[in-house]
Order: structure tokens, then sequence, then C-alpha cells
């Protein structure tokens, strides 16, 4: 590279970087490194600064009265779900319902439209690389309804091909339910195959999109997923807020879960009829505030671009790999998965958590454990990783003090024995 180009780049890195408040935060006396996104990722100022705008000038709840400012903070937040449902190719925008998160999009499914649609003897699919949120739910509702969880077979990367889902099929598997990209290993499932093949057998596809959708645009018609769950908190938005999409017809035939203000129709004596989606499911004051920062994240990422951001991921990731291979005592579950920002591995002879102390003493933040997947430490036969995910705003210098720190915890084995 050119110095000017370098120099170039350097400097739209640093104005990147002050964009996010808490990348300069100091942790431990060091400038921190944050390797944590998977978990959660930085919020930039645009959604701060939407978010105290909506506190400090027309913080007033949605729906409920004619007043202008009531008003303003209704249009804001249904303009919102326009945006989120232009930002995942959806036809219309009530197919998109605000949720508290991830999980509780997931658990919304599989409460509502799994218990609606299976029924005893049926299989639900799921994969052994899930995410507890898409993977206790169906697992309940398997017991609760006497179906079978299926577990459709992980390839050496961590995802379920095509062909692995069509030998998990059976004429009775009535639900597929499989992640986007795995948190754990980083896997990026071909969502489009998958839909097909459950489909083509006669089940429904519920896709988990927590990290997916910060990585892999989504385009839910062209993919034909069911349904699809994210959190605004991964893709730099804030927490306590999440989506569910789902294809209307399906959402029109799901009863709500949950009851109380601004979900109903019409509250008769002995009974109620119900809004219709998306305001069916979403009871009781929503997260106001949340859903406009969400909005700003997604301009955030639009204004960015899903391919910029990606290059400086994959970038990043693969340097970071191809360093930690060089260390000999550093063992990589996933060396293939540069897309995903994700590095599953473990240091010979160190528990995660202690490992996570040392990068802690560093001032660098990643993640020790079993990530909220047991059944993929079953299937890596593992208590418990070290997951380091990078993001966009990481840096070449930030990769160095990382593997600085990781040859520094494998020496202090040396310093032990
Ligand atoms: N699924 C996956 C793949 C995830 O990574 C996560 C978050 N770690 C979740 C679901 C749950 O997301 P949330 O905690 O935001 O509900």
């Amino acid at each position: 590279m050119s110095s000017s180009l370098h120099e170039c780049c350097l400097k739209r890195s640093e104005a990147i970087r002050n964009e996010f408040p808490m990348l300069s935060v100091v942790e431990n006396g060091h400038p921190m490194v944050y390797f944590n996104n998977a978990a959660t990722a930085m919020t930039p100022k645009s959604v701060i600064n939407a978010m105290t705008e909506y506190y400090e000038e027309y913080g007033v709840n949605i729906a409920r009265g004619v007043d202008a400012i009531g008003y303003r903070a209704t249009h804001l937040f249904e303009a919102t779900r326009v945006k989120v449902a232009d930002f995942l190719g959806a036809e219309r925008s009530d197919s998109v319902v605000f949720t508290r998160g991830t999980t509780a999009a997931l658990n919304l499914v599989c409460s509502s439209f799994g218990n609606l649609v299976v029924e005893a003897g049926d299989e639900i699919i799921v994969s052994g690389g899930e995410h507890h949120a898409n993977y206790i739910p169906w697992q309940q509702l398997a017991k609760n309804k006497g179906a079978q969880l299926v577990l459709a077979e992980l390839d050496e990367d961590g995802k379920v091909t095509p062909e692995a889902l069509q030998k998990a099929m059976t004429p009775k598997t009535k639900l597929v339910a499989l992640f986007h990209i795995s948190n754990v290993m980083g896997a990026v499932h071909d969502v489009k195959a998958l839909a097909k093949v459950a489909h083509d057998g006669g089940a429904y596809f519920v896709c988990d999109g927590a990290q997916g959708i910060v990585h892999d645009q989504i385009n839910v018609v062209e993919t034909d997923v069911d349904f699809y769950a994210f959190s605004g908190h991964k893709l730099f938005g804030p927490t306590g807020v999440g989506v569910l999409y789902g294809k209307y017809d399906l959402l029109k035939r799901m009863p709500p879960i949950e009851f109380g203000g601004e979900m109903i129709s019409l509250v008769d004596v002995y009974d109620t009829t119900f809004a219709d989606p998306p305001h069916r499911f979403e009871a009781g004051t929503m997260p106001i505030a949340e859903v406009i920062g969400l909005g700003k994240a997604i301009d955030y990422v639009n204004r960015y671009g899903y391919c910029a951001m990606q290059r400086r991921v994959e970038y990043l990731t693969s340097i970071a790999v191809e360093k930690l291979q060089a260390q000999p005592n550093v063992t990589i579950y996933n060396p293939h998965n540069y897309a995903s920002g994700i590095i599953c591995f473990n240091i010979e002879g160190i528990h995660p958590h202690d490992a996570a102390g040392i990068y802690d003493r560093e001032g660098i933040s990643l993640r020790a454990g079993h990530h909220c997947s047991q059944p993929m430490m079953r299937e890596l036969k593992q208590f418990a990783t070290l997951r380091a995910s990078l993001a966009f705003y990481n840096t070449e210098e930030e990769v160095e003090r990382f593997v600085e720190a990781t040859e520094m915890a494998g020496d202090f084995l040396d310093i032990l024995f």
C-alpha cells in the first residue's frame, strides 16, 4: 500500500472510531480492545443522539393520544417499522413485529406458531450449533407436545448443509429452526437453500438471524424464510429491542401470547378480539426510544454498507487467525469462518476463564464460556472456549495486541510449571 493511501485509510479508521464513544474507554490502564462484538456491538453517536432526542424532545407514549407530540413519537416508531421491512427486503411493513430481542422473537414464534402447528408425533429439526434461544424453546415445545426434537448433522465448519438437512427430514418434519450465522463457530448457513429443503419437505423454516443480520444481508423474500429474528444490540443499535419478521399470512394465524394495552380490537365481557399483526404481538408500552435507535442503527449500516464492513471484518479476522495459527499451543475450532469475525479457540492447558482474565489485564475484552450453546460445546467436546469477535471498527494494532496477549497467556504456563 502506498504511504498516502495508508494515511488515508488510517484517517478514515480514526473517523469511524470517533463515532463510537465506547471505543475510547480505558480498561485496566490500557485503551480497551473490544473483541466481544458477537455478544453486543458498540453503539454509534447517531443512535445515542436519536434516543436522547426522544427523551428530551418528544418522550411520550405512542398510539394513545391525538396530540402532536404523541403523533411525532408514533410516526417515528412506525416509520422505523417501514425501515426495518425495507432493510430485510420484506414486502410489507406489518410483517415486522418489534420484540425485546432475538430471544423474545424466537420464543414468540415457538409459543404461538409452534404451539399452533406442532402435534404429537411431529418432528422439529434444529442443530447442535444453535444458541440456547433457538434450541430450548423447540426442545420444550417438543417435550410438551409429545413431538420429537431432531438434530441435523453439522459439518466440520459447524454448519448444516442442505444435503444434511435433507437427510434429517422425514414426512413427520413440521418445522426447521436454524441459525443464519452461528455465535460459536461463526459458520454461515445457505439460508435460501435450507429454506427450500424445509419447504419441499412440507415444513416451515425459522431462522435465528442474531449474528447473520450483522454480516450477511438477508432478503426475506428471496430466501423465502417463514420467520426471521434479530436483536438491535448486535447491529450497533440499542439493547432491549429486536425484531420478528414473519410471513403475514402466518402471523395472521398466530394467537397473541401476551395480553394488555394496544393489542386488541374489542374487549367484551367474556371474550376479546385482537388487533391485526403486528400490533397483536406488541402488548403494553413498547421500547420506543430503542425502536427509534434501531432505525438509526440501520441508517448507519446502510450508510457504511455491508460490503465495506465485511471487507474489514474478513481482513482483520484472517490476519488474527493466521497469527494465532502460528502459536503451537492455540487450537482454533473454526479456522475457515472469517465472515463472522468470530474466532473460537482455546490455549492448551489454560482454562478459558483464566485466559480471559489475562486478556482483561491487558485491556482486551473477549468472551469465555459456553456462549449460551452447550449443545455446541458437546459437539466440540469442550466445557468452554474463548471467543474473540471482531467488528469493522477494530484495527490491525488491536489484532496485534490480542496476538501478543495470547502469547503471554501461553507463557503463563511456563512461568507456573
Ligand atoms: N441467537 C444467537 C445466534 C445469538 O448470538 C444470540 C445472542 N448471543 C441470541 C440468539 C440471543 O440474542 P438476545 O440475547 O439479543 O436475545
